[in-house]
């Protein structure tokens, strides 16, 4: 069942859709689908004023991003009620990881972008007559292009951050929760932002892909591996840069001196918040035989205390779309028939309409189920008991994605260095699904996971051409390498190529 439901049009130009309630299954509101000319007219507005956007100081761009913070403030309630809505996801998360996150990140860069995206002078080793001075350029219109499991921060977070470095932005949100999407513009409209320096266009895959194509300066994408290769290979064509942040299958390591119970505290959070509709949700977890017992009831027994359902004080909330629900109903499935057991959970929520599944934690599971190799994006936890950390690791690592991972240890320093050695963009000790929330945190996945990084002073200048801008210091009539070219000259060079790195004195001074 398709869940974005298309209406019928008499008009073949027009695309409407329907969007509904996860939870109670009724119709939220419909939009219209953005043509490939509204994305390619969106594009053009946005080129001609970005200019004069680029031009304003960054405590003048900051001041627009602040202000957006207090209609954030202002507003809260009306917009968590539109991201719950479209997501089902409880309340509080939805607080915390909408709301509280989006405050800290329009803050957070409009304070440090004139710092982190100041010109620098970066001294020259060798070619001394020459000054360099690095200047971080805005792109000019960035293609912001995002999914649905956390609609309003994960476009609002690529947005502040393309904005600050004095880019013009075109998003794309998820069709799925289009209207989330749609209130980023009321948000940057109402804390007046100058027409056309910030446009949604609401659309599918479709819209998309008429996004890449439409002559922007770089595409940032964030949603699934498959996606991610439709757009990186249409950038390639296009010959615009492009980060691509794509799914995760993340290892929790829980070595047989952790403090179990926070680690049993951390599995059941990791795997089930937004019922594990997190790019970085806890999808494995390998535990030292030694305690694996130990670790798996308490596991059981903190499943067992979840409270599932919609609205304020629950823990667990429903799932987007029920083509999502079926992709764990069959992942478990066939783990189950392929000899897994399922030790809480393991079915639909009988007790809801809506698409709730219920917090499952399995074990018994082996190396080749899709549950184990496939990204599953609900709420399943598969333990799997290891001989020790070197097995972890290597299990850890045995996979296509490398977004996040967790190691769970007293000896936080052998957490530390247990990190370096899984493939992975981030990993945290004792810890789980902060990597995304720690705004200086570089963020970005390695192999399937993704290409480039968000965040931080990384992520920002990420939205900028790092222009060189070397500027001659002495000013002579001529270089040594210009015309004529002579015998002398070459030997002069061979002698210089000898003292310089051929020398001690020489390799100490280049
Ligand atoms: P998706 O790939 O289906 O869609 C993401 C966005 O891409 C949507 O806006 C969609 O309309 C658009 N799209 C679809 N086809 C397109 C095309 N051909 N060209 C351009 N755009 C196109 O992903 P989803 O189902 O919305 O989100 C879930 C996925 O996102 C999961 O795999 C999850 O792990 C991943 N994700 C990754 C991160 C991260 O930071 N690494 C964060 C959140 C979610």
């Amino acid at each position: 069942m398709a869940w974005v439901e298309a209406l019928p049009s008499t008009e073949p130009e027009r695309r409407r859709f329907r969007l509904k309630n996860p939870v109670t299954l009724e119709a939220l509101g419909e939009f219209d689908v953005q043509s490939d000319a509204a994305v390619r007219a969106a594009v053009e507005r946005a080129r001609k004023v970005q200019p004069e956007w680029a031009g304003l100081e960054f405590d003048a761009r900051g001041r627009f991003l602040a202000r957006a913070v207090q209609q954030l403030i202002a507003r809260q309630d009306e917009f968590v009620d539109v991201i719950v809505g479209e997501t089902g996801k409880p309340t509080v998360e939805a607080f915390a990881s909408e709301i509280v996150a989006s405050c800290d990140v329009l803050t957070w860069y409009a304070k440090r972008a004139r710092r982190i995206l100041a010109d620098r002078t970066v001294p020259v080793h060798l070619v001394k007559n020459k000054k360099l001075r690095i200047a971080y350029r805005p792109l000019g219109v960035v293609g912001i292009i995002t999914p649905w499991n956390f609609p309003f921060l994960l476009s609002l977070n690529p947005t502040a951050q393309a904005l600050m470095a004095g880019n013009a932005v075109i998003l794309k949100p998820s069709e799925v929760t289009a209207f989330s999407g749609r209130l980023l513009q009321e948000l940057f409209d109402a804390a007046g932002l100058p027409e056309g320096v910030f446009q949604v266009v609401l659309g599918d895959g479709e819209t998309g892909r008429a996004l890449c194509e439409a002559g922007v300066d770089k595409i940032s994408f964030t949603g699934s591996v498959a996606t991610g290769r439709k757009v990186g290979e249409a950038c390639g064509r296009k010959l615009v840069p492009c980060t691509l942040e794509l799914g995760g299958k993340d290892p929790m390591i829980v070595c047989a001196d952790a403090d179990l119970e926070r680690a049993a505290n951390g599995a059941v959070y990791g795997a089930f918040a937004n019922s594990g509709q997190v790019c970085i949700s806890t999808e494995r977890v390998y535990v030292a035989d030694e305690v694996a017992d130990e670790f798996t009831r308490k596991v059981v027994e903190k499943t067992a205390t979840l409270r599932q359902g919609a609205g304020g004080e629950i823990d667990v909330g429903s799932m987007i779309t029920p083509s999502q629900l079926e992709i764990v109903e069959r992942q478990v499935a066939e783990a189950v028939a392929g000899g897994a057991r399922v030790l809480a959970g393991g079915r639909r929520n009988p007790d809801y309409e809506g698409f709730f599944y219920e917090p499952t934690v399995l074990t018994d599971v082996s190396p080749e189920m899709r549950l184990m190799t496939e990204e599953t994006f609900g709420p399943v936890l598969p333990i799997v008991r290891v001989r020790d950390e070197a097995e972890a690791v290597q299990q850890a690592n045995a996979t296509r994605y490398g977004l996040n991972a967790s190691i769970w240890t007293r000896d936080r320093r052998k957490g530390a260095e247990l990190a370096r050695s899984i493939e992975a963009g981030a990993v945290v000790v004792n810890d789980c699904l902060v990597a995304y929330g720690v705004t200086e945190a570089p963020f970005g996945g390695r192999k399937d996971s993704g290409i480039g990084q968000v965040n931080g002073e990384i992520g920002l200048r990420s939205y900028c051409h790092a222009q060189a801008i070397l500027v001659d210091r002495f000013g002579g009539k001529s270089e040594a390498s210009w015309y004529p070219h002579t015998a002398k000259k070459l030997t002069r060079m061979k002698r210089m190529v000898r003292w310089l790195w051929g020398t001690p004195l020489g390799r100490l001074l280049s």
